[in-house]
């Protein structure tokens, strides 16, 4: 273990959208953010090569591009980004408390709030050919790729109320949606299966599993099984989605902060505070509803104000003191 500990103001935890839109505030307000990245330094949209509705790309973006652009940006202000994963944390019950947070089970940071955006990771089949065509055919978000798509024949494997309200919307721009239902019912609300039921261009397959996604460098086809029969049947598509289920990246709050359920930061009312005094989460870790950039952006923003607001409440005007 290290044996200086360094404090500073504002930490920000994740580099996706929502961390670096909270950068760029703090930053600008004076809060002296030091940013560990994570095990995805960019966050989600690294993994995409097309991002078409963030505003003010009229030409559309890659996601590798626009998360360097951001990454610019925010340290043109002065945010510190640094390579690193925060591996625990200590959280302070009060006002004006500091928090201690380990990097890669060594470093020992203080600080005065901190800005979580972990956000929260879309789970895959794993199996190869899936692996091989994400970017290429297979992805994770509708509502982001789905346009891409316009007019073609695709597939989504899932059951539950995302993968039905993802299906209704692919079926409304593509030619035929055909999903894929693991065991011989839907776990979607009946509202939701009513809906998919009603639509004619989108053809369920109960008791019916990703057998291979077939193509070499793009998604070309599909090869299911029935896990009933073990029969196989080929369709051709060119795009499969995967909608079973996001894992947000909360582990190592667990125990300290308040979650749903299903692991998900809860924030209280319109703010990002969470149940620690200087604790704020912003994007997806906190928003299981929408899940875009330009959301997860918005309440970076938000929690950055917060963190502000709250560091001049408690009275902190510390220049940052490091290895003290
Ligand atoms: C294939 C795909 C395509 C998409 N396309 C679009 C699109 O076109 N338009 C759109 O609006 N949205 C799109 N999205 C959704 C969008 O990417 C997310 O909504 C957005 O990235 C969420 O931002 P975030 O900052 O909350 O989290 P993320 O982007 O998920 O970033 C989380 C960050 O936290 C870091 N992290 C996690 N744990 C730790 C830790 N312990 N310590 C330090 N850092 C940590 C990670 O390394 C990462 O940098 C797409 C998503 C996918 C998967």
């Amino acid at each position: 273990m290290s044996e200086q500990i360094e404090r500073i103001k504002t930490l920000i935890i994740g580099s996706g959208p929502a961390g670096y839109t909270a950068a760029i505030y703090a930053s600008r307000a004076d809060l002296k953010p030091v940013m560990y990245t994570g095990m995805e330094p960019g966050g989600q949209l690294t993994t995409t090569t097309e991002v078409d509705n963030f505003p003010g790309y009229p030409d559309g973006i890659d996601g590798p591009t626009m998360m360097v652009q951001l990454q610019k940006q925010a340290e043109r202000f002065g945010t510190e980004v640094r390579i690193g994963m925060v591996t625990s944390v200590d959280l302070s019950d009060e006002v004006g408390g500091i928090h201690k947070v380990t990097v890669d089970n060594d470093q020992v940071i203080e600080a005065e709030s901190i800005i979580i955006s972990t956000g929260a990771s879309a789970k895959y089949l794993n199996i190869p050919s899936e692996q091989r065509l994400r970017g290429g055919g297979v992805s994770a978000c509708a509502v982001c790729d789905g346009f891409f798509y316009k007019g073609q024949e695709v597939a989504i494997v899932g059951a539950g109320d995302t993968a039905a309200e993802e299906a209704s919307y692919l079926a409304n721009i593509c030619k035929k949606v055909t999903m894929l239902v693991r065991k011989d019912y839907m776990r979607a609300s009946k509202a939701m299966q009513h809906r998919v039921n009603s639509l004619e261009n989108i053809e369920v397959r109960y008791n019916t599993e990703v057998d291979e996604v077939l193509g070499e460098q793009v998604v070309e086809g599909l090869r299911m099984v029935n896990n009933v029969t073990g029969e196989k049947e080929d369709i051709a598509i060119t795009g499969l989605f995967i909608a079973i289920g996001h894992k947000p990246n909360t582990d190592i709050f667990k125990g300290q902060l308040d979650m749903d359920e299903t692991g998900y930061i809860i924030t209280e009312g319109k703010s990002t505070k969470t149940n620690k005094p200087g604790v704020f989460a912003s994007g997806d870790v906190q928003d299981k509803e929408y899940r875009q950039a330009v959301t997860a952006a918005g309440t970076g923003c938000m929690a950055a104000l917060d963190a502000e607001r709250y560091l001049a409440s408690v009275g902190s005007t510390e220049e940052v003191t490091a290895n003290s």
